[in-house]
């Protein structure tokens, strides 16, 4: 039953939380020199890596993310080093295993400040690959990391995974009010919004703009052409259907309250507008940080490559074999954070130009 409600959870209600029972879990038949992986209690996100892991020995250990998924609570201040800290030490960890190594995903490197974890628990932190099916091969090559690893690509099938159920909570009022009061209107709703949530989560990456809300604009004026060429030919004219225009901008504008953010390596649109409103912090998925984009100071580093190994966007290069990490996208950050966290020589900041729309 459990296992029926969290399919149902992760699949049509992702943007609510849902926790899995907090705790150590052995995968397989780990002993004490097995990888220990943490991660979050969003049971989605649990589900997905204990499916991925299979036939590994392995301990998995669940902190509390709130019942959010790893990325959004770092990002939002409720994954840190408090929650991993407080789960090595309920479960007793090290008592279970002999050495000192814990594998986060990378995801969790805006939130949880290794150097914390390893004051407070004597465990090293090892931030592992952005995605869960990634983690045999990571273990396979000794933990280590290819750069396809370390990467959020944001492919096709993540947006297709996305799609469903980032928009079915979106769908459902909507679905609710036309089924209810406007039952002429509602597969005619249905098919809109749902065309509409297909082609812009496809089309997403190839839509010009600097930000999502400009990149709407394009599935608007679709929307709008569509419909008075179907008005100029089985209408009265280019504006026989202005109706669903106004209600295709509306589900548009619905469908894109944060597709930058769900979609893309973009900063997020909500984020930028809780900013603009004065909502500097909702706890769990919106912390307070600074918005530039990432600047390096070379004096001030000492080429430990945890930049390069943890940033999802790629925005870190090792020119050459034992050199430092240079900073070779600056335009791709998108002030995530996670490398000014960990970053030992304080060698990196989030300033100058924005990395927030408008910026
Ligand atoms: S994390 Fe800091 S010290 Fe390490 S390579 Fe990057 S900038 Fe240099
Ligand atoms: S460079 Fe920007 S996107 Fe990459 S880890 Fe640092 S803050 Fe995050």
């Amino acid at each position: 039953m459990n296992r029926i409600i969290s399919w149902i959870m992760g699949t049509f209600f992702r943007w609510l939380p849902h926790r899995a029972v907090t705790g150590l879990r052995p995968s397989g038949r780990p002993d004490a020199d097995s990888p220990v992986l943490v991660t979050g209690n969003y049971s989605l996100t649990l589900r997905r890596l204990l499916a991925a892991i299979r036939g590994e020995d392995a301990w998995v250990l669940s902190a509390d993310s709130g019942g959010i998924n790893v990325w959004c609570a770092a990002c939002g201040g409720g994954f840190t080093h408090l929650q991993v800290i407080s789960a090595v030490k309920v479960s007793r960890l090290a008592e279970k295993v002999s050495h000192r190594v814990l594998v986060l995903p990378a995801l969790a490197a805006p939130g949880v400040d290794a150097r914390e974890v390893k004051e407070h628990t004597g465990f090293s932190v090892r931030f592992g690959p952005v995605r869960a099916g990634d983690i045999p091969a990571f273990l396979a090559a000794g933990r280590k990391k290819t750069p396809a690893m370390r990467h959020a690509d944001f492919s096709l099938s993540h947006r297709l995974d996305m799609l469903l159920s980032m928009n079915f909570i979106l769908w459902l009022p909507l679905a609710l009010v036309f089924g209810i009061f406007f039952p002429h209107a509602f597969w005619g709703v249905t098919a809109l919004f749902w065309g509409v949530a297909a082609v812009s989560y496809v089309l997403f990456p190839w839509l010009p703009g600097r930000t999502g809300y400009l990149r709407m604009l394009w599935i608007m004026g679709g929307v709008a052409l569509l419909l008075g060429l179907a008005g100029a030919q089985w209408g009265s004219g280019p504006l026989a259907f202005w109706p669903w225009m106004i209600g295709g901008a509306a589900i548009t504008t619905l469908v894109f309250f944060d597709a930058a953010g769900i979609v893309a390596p973009m900063a997020s649109d909500a984020e930028a507008l809780a900013f603009a409103l004065g909502i500097k912090s909702l706890p769990g998925l919106l912390a307070e940080k600074p918005l530039g984009r990432v600047s390096q100071d070379p004096d001030l580093c000492i080429g430990c490559g945890l930049c390069l190994d943890i940033c999802p966007l790629a925005v870190f290069e090792k020119p050459l074999e034992g050199k430092k990490p240079v900073t070779v996208r600056p335009g791709a950050c998108f002030s995530c954070g996670a490398c000014v966290l960990q970053c030992p020589s304080g060698a990196l900041s989030l300033a100058g130009k924005a990395a927030r729309p408008g910026g």
